[in-house]
């Protein structure tokens, strides 16, 4: 593991055009568990079955409170981990030009880094399912579950359901950065939701390097990605920082 370390910081140290790809898994030691890892909240409920759509249209206030509610809880209490620093630290360094998240919770923003391609949406803001009215997340009122907007209409984070498109200009940058890029950091996804999960394949076939950092192996492991890190992400990109700055 020593080995890699050394060889991603050497990777990125001769590279100039970087991005990343990050999922549920970067933000774990935050506290945030992933859906489909152990942990906690998720283990009780199916959260798959009521992140879809059609279970928020069909019975919104079920959807808030089996899964909105506690992700809520959850995502207040979390603050950036080494993992996201490391990430924000890579952007000073020039090794890290955009972060493209699967993840909701605004923790690379939090840790400093400026440029985040939010695909999945974020957390931070609800929007009217009627209306135009957001609000947002931190101003809720949950003594009503599910939250109405002023017009009457329910609430909803603005986050993409399974099921739903993921905004076309997310799509059409994402796409564009992972085929222009050097090198392609994957951190913390299993790569099993498309078309999330199709970025590390673009940059593979456009000539980039794949590193992955995830403690167990996933499915780009062996085939996409050139090595896999096989360690937790906090630890493991604060030891690539140091090993990096000594580097350069
Ligand atoms: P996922 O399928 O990508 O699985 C999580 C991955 O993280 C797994 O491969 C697991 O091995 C890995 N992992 C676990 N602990 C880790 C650690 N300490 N360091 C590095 N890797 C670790 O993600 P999911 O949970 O199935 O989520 C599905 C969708 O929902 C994704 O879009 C995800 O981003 C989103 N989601 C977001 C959050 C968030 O915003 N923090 C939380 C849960 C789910
Ligand atoms: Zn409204």
């Amino acid at each position: 593991m020593d080995d890699l370390i050394e060889r991603a910081a050497r990777d990125l140290a001769g590279a100039k055009n970087v991005a990343a790809l990050t999922g549920a898994g970067i933000s774990v030691e935050s506290n945030i568990p992933p859906f489909r890892g152990k942990g906690g909240l998720w283990e009780k409920v199916d959260p798959m079955e009521y992140a879809h759509i059609e279970a928020f249209r069909r019975d919104p206030g079920k959807v808030w409170e089996v899964l909105i509610k506690g992700m809520k809880d959850v995502i207040d209490q979390a603050r950036p981990n080494a993992a996201h620093l490391g990430l924000a630290r890579l952007e000073k360094l020039k090794r890290l030009q955009t972060i493209i998240t699967q993840n909701v919770d605004g923790l690379h923003q939090m840790a400093g880094s400026s440029d985040v391609i939010e695909f999945h949406g974020s957390f931070a803001w609800q929007c009217c399912t009627r209306c135009e009215r957001r609000v947002p997340t931190r101003k809720l009122d949950l003594d009503r579950i599910p939250p109405l907007c002023r017009c009457g209409g329910v609430l909803r984070p603005e986050c993409v359901f399974f099921g739903e498109m993921i905004a076309p200009e997310h799509l059409a940058r994402s796409q564009r950065i992972a085929s222009q890029c050097e090198i392609m950091l994957v951190i913390g996804t299993s790569a099993t939701v498309s078309p999330a999960s199709y970025i590390p394949l673009i940059s593979k076939e456009s000539g980039a390097k794949v590193i992955e950092i995830n403690p167990e192996p996933t499915a780009l492991t062996g085939s996409v990605s050139d090595y896999l890190i096989a360690g937790k992400a906090g630890e493991t990109t604060s030891q690539i920082v140091a090993q990096l700055e000594r580097l350069i």
